[in-house]
């Protein structure tokens, strides 16, 4: 097998580039199998693509030719096949709060993804944890209107490599204090689950006790519900943290606030959802961000309070990040409170997130890397507008708000 015919990810759908990419599959999303069918066609004993991929996963080797127990041939030609980084060039934005950082990581075509680290001290029992949310996709094609990333739209699907090479890239610069990466979330840009086989493939890659080496109850994949998505999450039976990101229990609200609930209901995702638990015994994560008078009413509350009684969920609510061509704030401690306790009343496990990195907009859901220029103020605007019109609709056949 050559290089070129490793499994590629084509993407949803052709978008013109601003560079010319990069043919050389990145190592860090090549199956250990097809790396050593790589050695055998060429003669090589097999122990040497276990040796180069030691190398690779320790993260102190940067480039091939420094892999001196190798011959050059070999490493010349690894190099002709392979890159040991997909990430171009990757720029740092740190936080006052000292605890979250945001990447810059340019793409081989010029493109760029965002990635964020947060880190969180040891408090009593609780050891020190280092998360890192990742990018999937450059943009992304599901439109929800609070996210910044949403706004941009899409422009294409990361490789395996690109997606792994994030949490390296925050991996190596942990190793210099000592420290390492403890979680990791698909809750950058783009949807994971309109992605999958490069997402499965990373998230193995790093679960892979001979790979990355992370616990898999460690990766947590978040959709906005794409169920053939889920369904093969399902078959493959991982550990891995399946979040779905409800933010409306209610059908008509929902296709505003996650246009592809017109594609897959919520009935169908939370069925979905559930054949994972079945599967696998995990608690799946529902993601609700709450948006000030839009869906964080009492009764809202009691309709995801119905739609998920009786799953093992658990419930994250999130106030909203401000993003500007929206008219829409977070809803306020109080309300976000009431909410919380009408599921908890009704059983459900329910935490409240405090946002972190917000000044810098690197809060998970808040990436939106590739502005090519930011919206006039009368395109602004006009989007609110449309979006106000929108959400009275949805709002219209709300049942009345008790008390
Ligand atoms: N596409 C996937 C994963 C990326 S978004 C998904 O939607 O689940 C990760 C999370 O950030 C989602 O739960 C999303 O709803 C949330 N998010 C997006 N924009 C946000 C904002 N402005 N404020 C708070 N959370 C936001
Ligand atoms: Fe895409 Fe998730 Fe943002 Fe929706 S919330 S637009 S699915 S990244």
């Amino acid at each position: 097998m050559t290089p070129a015919a490793l499994p590629a990810n084509p993407p949803l759908f052709e978008v013109p580039s601003l560079g010319r990419r990069d043919a050389r599959p990145g190592l860090s999303g090549v199956e250990p199998r097809d790396f050593a069918a790589w050695f055998a066609e060429r003669g090589q004993p097999a122990y040497r693509a276990r040796q180069v991929a030691d190398q690779h996963w320790s993260g102190r080797v940067e480039r091939f030719t420094d892999m001196r127990t190798l011959p050059e041939a070999v490493r010349l030609a690894l190099d002709d096949a392979f890159r040991l980084q997909t990430l171009a060039e990757t720029t740092v934005r740190p936080t006052d709060d000292g605890l979250t950082d945001k990447a810059l990581h340019g793409l081989d075509d010029g493109r760029s993804v965002e990635s964020v680290l947060m880190r969180y001290p040891a408090r009593g029992p609780r050891r020190a944890r280092a998360t890192v949310c990742i990018s999937s996709q450059a943009g992304c094609a599901v439109g929800c209107p609070f996210c910044a990333t949403g706004e941009l739209g899409f422009w294409r699907d990361l490789s395996a490599a690109e997606i792994v090479d994030q949490v390296r890239f925050w991996a190596a610069r942990l190793a210099r204090d000592g420290e390492r990466v403890t979680n990791v979330v698909f809750m950058g840009m783009g949807e994971p689950l309109l992605n999958t086989d490069a997402v499965i493939s990373a998230a193995t890659a790093l679960t892979d006790p001979r790979r990355f080496g992370l616990g898999a109850r460690h990766v947590t994949i978040s959709t906005s519900g794409v169920v053939p998505g889920i369904e093969r999450l399902t078959e493959l039976k991982p550990q891995w943290t399946l979040a779905v990101s409800l933010h409306a229990a209610r059908a008509a609200l929902r296709d505003v606030l996650v246009p592809l609930n017109r594609r897959w209901s919520v009935d169908r995702v939370v069925a979905a959802a559930a054949a994972y638990t079945a599967a696998t015994g995990r608690r799946v994560t529902y993601e609700y961000v709450m948006i000030d008078g839009i869906n964080d009413t009492p009764t809202d509350a009691a309709d995801t309070a119905a739609l998920l009684g009786g799953h093992l969920a658990h419930v994250n609510l999130i106030p909203m990040n401000p993003v500007a061509h929206t008219p829409w704030r977070p809803s306020g401690r109080d309300r976000i409170e009431a909410f919380a306790a009408i599921l908890r009343g009704a059983g459900l496990a329910t935490t409240v997130r405090r946002n972190r990195g917000i000044e810098i907009g690197a809060a998970c859901g808040q990436l939106a890397a590739e502005r090519a220029a930011e919206p006039t103020p009368d395109v602004v605007a006009r989007r609110r507008d449309l979006l106000t019109r929108r959400t009275a609709a949805a709002l219209r056949d709300r049942a009345p708000v008790a008390g």
